[in-house]
């Protein structure tokens, strides 16, 4: 029987998909490693890893190809 799992989102990546309990310590590294910071496409307010710029939402439009 599957173990029910919470699910996993911020603003670096968006949606986590956690199998193992090291990709939840990750999660948790990284929500550790992250700062309030303003989006630098959108100027959302966001949670960003400092190294990070642009939240996830941004991240996705420009991946598809909105980028401009
Ligand atoms: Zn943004």
């Amino acid at each position: 029987m599957p173990r029910e799992r919470p699910s996993y989102h911020d603003d670096n990546f968006g949606h986590w998909e956690i199998e193992d309990d090291e990709d939840v310590e990750f999660y948790h590294q990284v929500q550790k490693e992250s700062v309030w910071k303003n989006c630098q496409r959108c100027g959302a307010k966001v949670k960003l890893r400092p190294d990070y710029g642009i939240c996830n939402s941004c991240a996705d439009k420009i991946e598809q190809g909105w980028d401009y």
